[in-house]
């Protein structure tokens, strides 16, 4: 199980890491990124980490 974190402050906006989830767990609200699934069904990837440019996002295996 994975524990996924966006920091909102280092956040700029991009989405990127929103559209490219491929567990469809992180939203967007037209400002920053959430978390707005479940974060039990995160694959712990790191895709959201890759194509993050504001390194904002942790994710940490429990
Ligand atoms: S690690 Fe992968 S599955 Fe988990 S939130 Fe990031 S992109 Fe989605
Ligand atoms: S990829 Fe990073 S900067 Fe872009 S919306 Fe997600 S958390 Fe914010």
């Amino acid at each position: 199980m994975f524990i996924v974190s966006i920091d909102e402050e280092m956040c700029s906006g991009c989405d990127s890491c929103a559209e490219g989830c491929p567990a469809h767990i992180l939203g967007f609200d037209g400002e920053h990124a959430f978390v707005s699934g479940d974060e039990a069904e995160c694959l712990g990837c790191e895709a959201c980490i890759s194509v993050c440019p504001s390194d904002a996002i942790t994710v940490t295996e429990m």
